[in-house]
């Protein structure tokens, strides 16, 4: 079978199952089973695959049928200005919380030296971005799951990062270490009783640890305010993701906990989702 053929098995195989962009998913799981790039694939339909090929193929396709991400199937996706690696340990990254970078980009400068620590690190996508973008930062990223901290720390590597991150595995409650300009987190706030209405890509396949915020959906964010206000340091930047309705309790909180509110940002969706505060 050449890729041209192939392509096309793959498109009606996903496209039978109802998989929403059959031919694009088919395209991305071919480039990703051969390691070439789509480029290559327009160029070459007569090329022929060979059985190994056509093997990983085959079964790339079976998992997207069942609803599995394309970027767990490929293993990366692509935030802010660079590629991560991820897998079904790890939140994959979302275009919504690169409102994060930019607005860390908008308050500070390219020279400016700055400590940030991100709560919930994940694969590590919103502190290596702000690493890139900002040659004297340094950064710290803390995790409560173990394989989030072997993937952020192999993420820092690809990205050349390694002599000015640090990860630790730890939960946001034991973590005393040092104190920071900037904080940053995108804790999981997804209210328990929530989480079943998600899309099923999602909910099937997500680590639960990454969204689940508990009963009302604020005992993670709870948690990463309290702890921010011991490893803030005084007039410290806070930027917190938010779930869309919860901006008001957040704000409270945070005024609360002695916390100026700078500005509130909505996603592409429209949605509060981007808290962004000062320690006064
Ligand atoms: N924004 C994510 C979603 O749509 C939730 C991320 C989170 O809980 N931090 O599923």
């Amino acid at each position: 079978m050449n890729i041209e053929n192939i392509l096309n098995e793959g498109t009606s195989i996903l496209q039978k199952n109802r998989i929403s962009n059959p031919h694009l998913d088919s395209e991305i799981l071919l480039c990703s089973s051969i390691q070439r790039d789509k480029k290559y694939i327009i160029l070459n339909p007569k090329k022929n695959l060979n059985t190994n090929e056509l093997e990983i193929f085959y079964r790339l396709i079976n998992r997207r049928l069942k609803g599995e991400p394309i970027a767990y199937l490929t293993n990366k996706k692509e935030f802010w200005n660079d590629n991560f690696f991820v897998n079904k340990d790890v939140l994959i990254p979302r275009p919504d919380t690169e409102l994060i970078i930019e607005q860390v980009l908008k308050i500070y400068l390219k020279k400016s030296q700055v400590q940030v620590l991100d709560i919930g690190t994940g694969c590590g996508c919103i502190l290596l971005s702000i690493l890139r973008e900002r040659p004297n930062f340094y950064g710290t990223g803390i995790d409560v799951s173990k394989e989030s901290i072997n993937i952020s720390k192999f993420n820092a590597k690809q990205l050349n990062l390694i002599d000015r991150v640090k990860f630790f595995h730890s939960s946001v409650d034991n973590f005393i270490f040092g104190k920071y300009d900037l904080i940053v987190s995108n804790p999981p706030y997804i209210k328990l009783s929530n989480l079943k209405y998600l899309d099923k890509d999602i909910v099937n396949f997500e680590p639960k640890l990454a969204l689940n915020g508990g009963y009302d959906g604020f005992s993670e964010i709870r948690k990463v305010i309290n702890r921010a206000n011991i490893l803030i340091k005084k007039k410290g930047k806070f930027i917190l993701e938010i779930g869309f309705n919860q901006k008001k309790k957040v704000k409270n909180l945070l005024e609360k906990n002695g916390y100026y509110i700078n500005k509130v940002i909505k996603d592409y969706g429209n949605n509060d989702r981007c808290i962004i505060s000062t320690k006064i």
